[in-house]
């Protein structure tokens, strides 16, 4: 009868998980800032791309701190992620609809690698494996900061562009209350003015 598992080998399976996805993820980020019209938004993916090869060699010091062999194991999850944003990027939207839907797909990556780096570093840190917590909460640092980059950039201008596009008619910010003027907005006048 097979021993059962311990954390830490949950801990050296995850690791294996997460380097898997990262590598993944070097394949698809070009992929995203090719799809890209605004340049800044490129800039961030073509950024965060490099980032995520420091984030690879970082693992592999995680493995080495562990005296474990460096290697990867098919991560479903992200995988998953990544073909969602295909299928995306395989629409007929106009350009600034498309900026906000890569956004949307880099942030679901981003939220995912969050998750991932976050259960690391607490497992690290409860298991007294200092290093590998600190190798792992810098990426954890990195992978926070490019998703607010990402938040900045649909809040700052591109999701406000694709819904101008999708509503030339309102040029004017409009009140959401009900009352007086607020006739525009009722669902039928909606369906009949939009799309
Ligand atoms: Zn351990
Ligand atoms: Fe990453
Ligand atoms: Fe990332």
């Amino acid at each position: 009868m097979a021993e059962a598992g311990t954390l830490h080998d949950a801990f050296i399976d995850e690791l294996r998980d997460t380097y898997d996805a990262e590598k993944q993820l070097t394949k698809a980020l070009p992929k995203l800032a090719k799809a890209s019209s605004n340049p800044k938004l490129r800039q961030a993916f073509e950024a965060h791309l490099k980032e995520t090869q420091g984030q690879i060699e970082r693992l592999e010091q995680v493995f080495e701190s562990l005296d474990e062999k460096v290697r990867g194991k098919h991560c479903d999850g992200i995988a998953g992620i990544i073909e969602e944003g295909k299928s995306i990027m395989e629409e007929d939207f106009d350009e600034m609809t498309m900026d906000a839907c890569l956004i949307a797909a880099g942030q679901r990556a981003e939220h995912y690698e969050m998750a991932a780096y976050g259960t690391l570093v607490a497992w690290a840190e409860a298991m007294g494996h200092t290093e590998a917590a600190r190798l792992l909460q810098q990426t954890l640092d990195e992978e926070k900061a490019a998703d607010k980059k990402l938040s900045s950039l649909a809040e700052g201008g591109i999701n406000q562009r694709a819904a101008d596009a999708a509503h030339p008619d309102e040029e004017e910010e409009e009140p959401m209350a009900t009352g007086a003027g607020a006739g525009r907005k009722t669902p039928a006048t909606a369906k009949a003015g939009r799309r």
